[in-house]
């Protein structure tokens, strides 16, 4: 018995193919001719590469079985010529296969996938170390997703996933997913499932909306919670379901702290430093405040579809302390702006230098220029030292998040924060039927 990693990216387009679907299909050939020793893995990588896949999923099955690695990666190829949208000219399919157990070369390019961009030809250069095998169709770039999806071991934090499928004749359609129960579903457990509605706008977010064949997806602490929608949600048109272990809702590609001047297209980063000009509110509602650190400044940007976030930046001050989250977008005139998936307000402004009022007349003394001091008007008094006055301010510190619509498949919501997982039992449950 061989122990194998098999990793599956880049299968999709807009319009049509799901890469978890495949790994579903693949899952039903290989369950009987191999014994899982994870859950199938559903991998969100760098949500800001421009050249990503709908979600940027990738997936990798890990399993032992008796057949040899090239007869598994003919077998997958198969199915992914099958059901990957040969129409759309953007995908370009990778599917890699390790066997044995996962080299640091590999366990290193697929952290640095969460936040970085990884070329197609470093990951040939690693495919090559590791002696990984691989099919590539139409390109190199799906073999980056692939071999960072084995290298993902999620060791550490992780939650799961419950993807219910609907067959080939209802992909376009409308998804029949009761809305009613969804809100059930969700008030019964709430503690340990997250994003299944978006409270602000009172919306279902478990369907997708493409003609994709997901019906619907849960995602949750344990394999138990989000199997309970099988039972919870009512639904028409289910094919087939399986349960994956992911990254998904753990901030994994938020890790990496970095300069403003250090900062390059595409890349995701924490990033520290000082409110430098005012926002301002873009046309489509978009909100734009800049940020200066020792190195350099950015301009750091609320985006309409981020909602009631973007009035926590637009009310942000001149002299705010901030640590920003998100990631670095690049501008057709070539700058580069940062996208906020998360703000810390570390320590905002309070206080502003304000005139000073006369202790004799009891008025507002009169600004004699700046740095010249104060002059009171009517009995001449003067005075070198401004006060300080209290700012009102609709913020106070802490951390802000967008609205569950608006957040990354990666970011963490604030529920699962302090309930983040430091290990994986290693115990596979039932993850795979038919409807
Ligand atoms: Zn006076």
């Amino acid at each position: 018995m061989a122990l194998y990693h098999l990793g599956i990216d880049d299968t999709d387009s807009l319009k049509r193919g799901c890469t978890t679907y495949i790994g579903a299909l693949l899952v039903e050939r290989l369950i009987k001719i191999s014994k899982f020793v994870d859950y199938p893995n559903l991998i969100r990588l760098n949500p800001n590469v421009p050249w990503k896949s709908r979600g940027n999923a990738a997936i990798c099955l890990r399993f032992t079985s008796d057949t040899d690695a090239m007869g598994i990666l003919g077998n997958a190829t198969d199915l992914v010529e099958e059901y990957r949208d040969k129409k759309d000219s953007k995908n370009q399919p990778g599917i890699a296969i390790l066997e044995g157990q996962v080299p640091q070369i590999v366990r290193d390019l697929g952290r640095r996938a969460l936040w970085d961009v990884i070329t197609p030809a470093e990951a040939l250069d690693v495919a090559l170390k590791a002696n990984v095998k691989y099919e590539l169709i139409r390109g190199g770039r799906g073999l980056v997703g692939a071999l960072a999806s084995i290298g993902n071991a999620l060791e550490r934090d992780h939650t799961f996933e419950l993807i219910a499928y609907r067959g080939s004749a209802l992909w376009g359609k409308k998804r029949e997913v009761d809305h009613e129960s969804v809100l059930m579903f969700d008030r019964d457990t709430t503690s340990h499932t997250f994003n299944n509605i978006d409270v602000e706008e009172d919306r279902v977010l478990i369907t997708p909306h493409g003609p994709d064949p997901i019906l619907f997806g849960v995602r949750g602490d344990s394999p138990s919670v989000v199997m309970e929608a099988l039972s919870k949600i009512k639904f028409v048109g289910g094919e087939r379901w399986m349960v994956c272990r992911s990254n998904q809702g753990t901030g994994a590609h938020l890790i990496r702290s970095a300069l403003i001047a250090e900062l390059k297209p595409y890349q995701a980063a924490i990033i520290e430093g000082t409110i430098s000009r005012v926002p301002y509110v873009l046309k489509g509602s978009h909100v734009i405040a800049s940020m200066r650190d020792s190195s350099g400044e950015i301009d750091i940007a609320g985006y309409e579809p981020s909602g009631s976030f973007r009035n926590i930046v637009r009310d942000l001050l001149l002299g705010d302390k901030v640590r920003a989250f998100g990631g670095v977008r690049l501008l057709e005139s070539g700058k580069l702006t940062f996208n906020l998936e998360r703000l810390e307000l570390l320590n905002i402004v309070t206080e502003a230098p304000a005139n000073p009022i006369c202790p004799n007349c009891k008025k507002s003394m009169k600004s004699e220029g700046k740095g010249k001091g104060y002059q009171c008007k009517k009995c001449g008094l003067k005075t070198e030292l401004a006060v300080l006055k209290k700012v009102d301010r609709k913020l106070i510190n802490g951390a802000y998040l967008p609205p569950p619509r608006a957040m990354r498949h990666l970011t963490k919501p604030f529920k699962r924060y302090g309930a983040e997982k430091r290990s994986w039992d290693g115990v596979v449950g039932t993850f795979y039927g038919v409807f």
